[in-house]
C-alpha cells in the first residue's frame, strides 16, 4: 500500500527530477514544426455532400478535392502570409488581382495557393446535384449573342478545356460587358487577368483522374449535367453592373 503522504513526496520528486534535466533533452521532447496558421483564410464548406454529384463527379474524388487540394492551397496561402500581417487583412480578390505589389517573396505562392482558393471557391459553387441543363434569361440570351447558340457555346468551351496542356482551368467570363471562353494554366485566376469568372472547370488531373484517368473528355461531357446556371446567371447579372 502506498499512503497518500507517500505519493505525494514520490510526485514533488518526480517534479523535482524533471526540473533539473538538461535543458537540451526537454528541448528534444518539444514537437519541432509550429502548427500550421489557421487564418486569415479558411476551407468553405461543400454546399452539398461529397456524394451530392454522384455519378458524374464521384464521391471519394470530391472528398479528397475539397478535403485535401483545396485544403493545402488554404493552408499553404495562410503560411505565406504569416509573416505580412497587412497583406493578410486583403481580400481574396484583392491579393491576387495585382500581383505586382506583392514582395517577391511570397508572390509565386499567393498566385499559386491564392489563386487556388479563389478558384475552388467558386468551382463548387457551380456545380448542383440535380443541374446541368442550359442557362435561362439573360445570360442565355448573351451566349446566343456571342456564341451563336448554346450547343455552340458548348463546344466552344469543351474544347478550350480538352486542350488545356497538363494543370488548368476553362472559363466563361466577362471581358467588360463581353462574354469569352479562355483557358488558364495552373492556378492563374481569371481576375488577375482582368476577367470577371461565370464559369469555370478545373481540368486538373485531380479533378477526375480516379473516375476518369485520362479520359478528360468524358469528365468534361459529365460535368455539365452538373452545371449550376442558376448561380451562373446571378454572378452574369451582378457581375455586368
Ligand atoms: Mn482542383
Amino acid at each position: 500500500m502506498i499512503t497518500r503522504r507517500e505519493a505525494l513526496k514520490f510526485t514533488a520528486a518526480a517534479a523535482a527530477v524533471a526540473a533539473t534535466l538538461p535543458a537540451t533533452l526537454s528541448l528534444q521532447a518539444q514537437p519541432t514544426a509550429a502548427p500550421a496558421p489557421t487564418g486569415p483564410f479558411t476551407l468553405p464548406p461543400l454546399p452539398y455532400p461529397t456524394d451530392a454529384l454522384e455519378p458524374h463527379l464521384d464521391a471519394r474524388t470530391m472528398e479528397i478535392h475539397h478535403g485535401k487540394h483545396h485544403a493545402a492551397y488554404v493552408n499553404n496561402l495562410n503560411k505565406a502570409l504569416a509573416d505580412f500581417p497587412e497583406l493578410a487583412k486583403k481580400s481574396i480578390d484583392e491579393l491576387i488581382q495585382d500581383q505586382s505589389t506583392l514582395p517577391d517573396k511570397i508572390r509565386t505562392a499567393v498566385r499559386n495557393n491564392g489563386g487556388g482558393h479563389f478558384n475552388h471557391s467558386l468551382f463548387w459553387q457551380m456545380m448542383k446535384p440535380g443541374g446541368g441543363g442550359q442557362p435561362e434569361g439573360e445570360l442565355a440570351k448573351a451566349i446566343d449573342a456571342t456564341f451563336g447558340s448554346y450547343p455552340a457555346f458548348k463546344d466552344k468551351f469543351t474544347e478550350a478545356a480538352t486542350k488545356v496542356f497538363g494543370s488548368g482551368w476553362a472559363w466563361l467570363a466577362l471581358s467588360g460587358k463581353t462574354l469569352k471562353i479562355e483557358s488558364f494554366p495552373n492556378q492563374d485566376a481569371p481576375i488577375a487577368a482582368g476577367l470577371k469568372p461565370i464559369l469555370g472547370l478545373d481540368v486538373w488531373e485531380h479533378a477526375y483522374y480516379l473516375k476518369y484517368q485520362n479520359r478528360r473528355p468524358e469528365y468534361i461531357a459529365a460535368w455539365f449535367n452538373v452545371v449550376n446556371w442558376d448561380f451562373a446567371s446571378d454572378r452574369f447579372a451582378k457581375l455586368q453592373g
